[in-house]
């Protein structure tokens, strides 16, 4: 059983109202189990919407909206997901403020990335569920 940002299977949950469909996240989990999650969906918020970045505990819209509860119960409901799922793993979109790992956007909106997680991935990692980004399937 597998996780997996449902932006990257085709779903238009993106923040534009479109998608970020990756074919070497298709190929991967062809024949296998898995879900889509999309915690800022889940959380309440609609698409399109306002894109948002972390701005360390809080998160911001560009707008100047402060969306961090939205971001916060998407979190938790895919959290809850989890606990009742168990995936071995997440495969969670690069660098967005809910699902990114390892790197997110410096809460600029200059497309400037720095270290760190997504809301989701920090709640998820820290139950001791596993994630990648889908960079991490490239075969190059
Ligand atoms: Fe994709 Fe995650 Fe953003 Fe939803 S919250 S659009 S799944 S990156």
């Amino acid at each position: 059983m597998f996780f997996v940002s449902a932006c990257l299977m085709g779903e238009n949950c993106k923040y534009s109202g479109g998608n970020n469909l990756n074919e070497d996240v298709v190929a991967f989990l062809d024949g296998k189990e898995y879900i889509l999650v999309c915690p800022e969906v889940a959380g309440g918020l609609k698409c399109p919407r306002s894109p948002a970045e972390r701005c360390g505990e809080r998160v911001i819209d560009q707008d100047g909206v402060d969306v961090t509860d939205a971001f916060l119960k998407g979190a938790k409901m895919t959290l809850d997901l989890a606990l009742e799922h168990k995936p071995e793993l997440c495969i969670l979109k690069a660098n967005s403020p809910s699902c990114g790992y390892g790197t997110i956007y410096d809460g600029t909106f200059s497309g400037n990335k720095v270290l760190g997680n997504g809301v989701t991935v920090d709640l998820l990692l820290n139950h001791g569920f596993k994630v990648i980004s889908e960079k991490s399937l490239k075969k190059d």
